[in-house]
Parts: C-alpha cells; sequence; structure tokens
C-alpha cells in the first residue's frame, strides 16, 4: 500500500523537519513547503491525504491558505490540522470557523501531533441521525427521539441543550468555537447569542451531573467533548488531556 501523502507548510526548517521524522516514521509520505504561495501550490497540484499548516508563514499566511483550500471544491475535504504560536487564540479561532479540523500551539510535542493527525484521518463526520453512544453505552444520545439516557435514566435537556450535547459529543475531541456551536444549536427563528452558549453550557453540565466534565472548557477559543475518560475507582470520570 502506497504512503499516504502529507503536507507540511511550514518556514522553520528545523521544526518542518522534525515533523517530518516523525511522520515518515508513521509511514507518511511527506512533502514539505516553505511558504505560504508553494504550500498553496502543492496542496492543490498534489491533493495530499492531509496538510499540517503553519500559521506564521512569510508570505500568505496560514489563515489565508487554510480559506482558499476550503473554499475550492477540489482541496474543501482534505482535514488540516495548523500549528500557532502559544497565545494566538484569535488565530485558533478564526482557523476552526475557516474550517480547519484542529490544531497544535508551538512548542508542540511530537506525539500529540501524530496523535490529532491520526485521529483527524480516523475520523469521518457523524451522520446527524446515528444514534451516538458514548462511554461504553453509559451515555447514548437518539437524535431520531431526541432522547439522552445515562446509566439508563433519560436526562431532561432544552431542545437547545440537546442539541448542544449532540453537536460536541458527534465529535468527541473536536474543539468547536461559539459561533459554530450557535451556528449548529440555533434554531429557526430563536435568538441565541455566543455568550448564551456559556450558560447552556453549565446547566448542560449540572444535567450531566457527574458527567459534567465530559464537556471541556477550551481558554479563549470554545468548548469540545472529551475524547478520552477513564472510569476512577469511585466511577468519578475523569477527562484527561491529550
Ligand atoms: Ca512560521
Amino acid at each position: 500500500m502506497a504512503a499516504a501523502p502529507v503536507l507540511v507548510v511550514e518556514d522553520e526548517r528545523e521544526i518542518a523537519q522534525l515533523i517530518q521524522f516523525h511522520l515518515e516514521r508513521e509511514g507518511f509520505a511527506v512533502t514539505r513547503a516553505e511558504s505560504g504561495s508553494e504550500g498553496l501550490r502543492l496542496a492543490t497540484a498534489k491533493r495530499p491525504k492531509l496538510v499540517v499548516l503553519d500559521i506564521m508563514l512569510p508570505d500568505v499566511d496560514g489563515l489565508e491558505i487554510c480559506k482558499k483550500l476550503k473554499r475550492a471544491p477540489d482541496t474543501a475535504g482534505i482535514p488540516i490540522v495548523m500549528v500557532t504560536a502559544r497565545g494566538e487564540e484569535a488565530d485558533i479561532v478564526i482557523g476552526l470557523e475557516l474550517g480547519a479540523d484542529d490544531y497544535v500551539t508551538k512548542p508542540f510535542s511530537p506525539r500529540v501531533l501524530m496523535a490529532r493527525i491520526k485521529n483527524v484521518l480516523r475520523r469521518r463526520e457523524v451522520d446527524a441521525h446515528a444514534t451516538v453512544t458514548l462511554l461504553g453505552g453509559r451515555l447514548a444520545i437518539d437524535p431520531s427521539r431526541h432522547t439522552v439516557m445515562l446509566d439508563g435514566e433519560e436526562v431532561e435537556l432544552t431542545l437547545t441543550q440537546y442539541r448542544l450535547l449532540h453537536y460536541l459529543a458527534a465529535r468527541p475531541g473536536f474543539v468547536r468555537t461559539r459561533d459554530q456551536i450557535v451556528a449548529a444549536v440555533r434554531g429557526e427563528d430563536a435568538v441565541l447569542s455566543s455568550r448564551a452558549i456559556d450558560v447552556h453550557v453549565a446547566a448542560l453540565r449540572q444535567k450531566l451531573e457527574e458527567f459534567g466534565g465530559l464537556i471541556e472548557t477550551v481558554r479563549g477559543v470554545g468548548y469540545r467533548f472529551a475524547d478520552q475518560w477513564e472510569p476512577m475507582p469511585n466511577d468519578e470520570p475523569v477527562p484527561r488531556k491529550g
């Protein structure tokens, strides 16, 4: 089987080499671009399986590349993992809203980056009508009936809380910005501000009781449903940070 091609767009050569080394060790075929324009050209010409995209580039910045790739029909389906400088939450928010699939913050551990890349490649868009079953069946969300069952008991949620939970839980580990959440959970004519999302999250966490911690706050960015969970001996759920 041919190695899956990955394009790494990164102008800092040492970082690019490090990423390449780890990707190749995992069996990927790596192409590198050291500028934004080169990255855009190669992504369009080669249609890689995934793009690792630095935001700070000497010419066209990564956000612009992300926007262009996600808007072009030929490249829209290529997953993008962004690499951002620490403290650039605004860039992360913009990147996610432009369609980036995940991100790591510099300095990152290669192990974390590889895990993110493999996760992104593994995840598929979840069927909006499929039942979402999590935590070994303890939490089940049934979109056909709009019900949430927790350890066999139905959890009474408002429609907004239900939609919020379903949206986040459908793709564990994916960070969603407040604006993305608003767009996904807002009903036909309901008025919902991005700040109101915080209130709905708080209420939802309370209703999920000991499982409330599964809805993680990603500071400065938004929320995500934890993708790793280990029951403690006393049955307290402990979401682990990757
Ligand atoms: Ca850079």
